[in-house]
């Protein structure tokens, strides 16, 4: 037998979402992906609070824009 989960109370899910916001979706947050590593990769001192709350918090995003940007400073050289 499978315990519930018991440490993500609709409380906890709430004030996760409060101390992220503006929130992005993962399907926002991969819209604008393109974008935003564009952008930091040209000015490298860019920020994007809505983005930078969602990668922070989404671990997939992160690896997904960090790959990117990668991508980006090799081909810059
Ligand atoms: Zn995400």
């Amino acid at each position: 037998m499978t315990e519930p989960r018991r440490g993500l109370t609709p409380e906890t899910i709430d004030s996760l979402l409060v101390d992220t916001s503006p929130y992005l979706s993962c399907d926002d947050c991969f819209a604008l992906m393109d974008q935003y590593v564009e952008q930091v990769s040209a000015t490298p001192s860019h920020e994007d609070p809505a983005m930078a709350a969602h990668l922070a918090g989404c671990g997939a995003c992160a690896e997904e824009a960090r790959t990117l940007l990668e991508l980006l400073a090799q081909d810059a050289g």
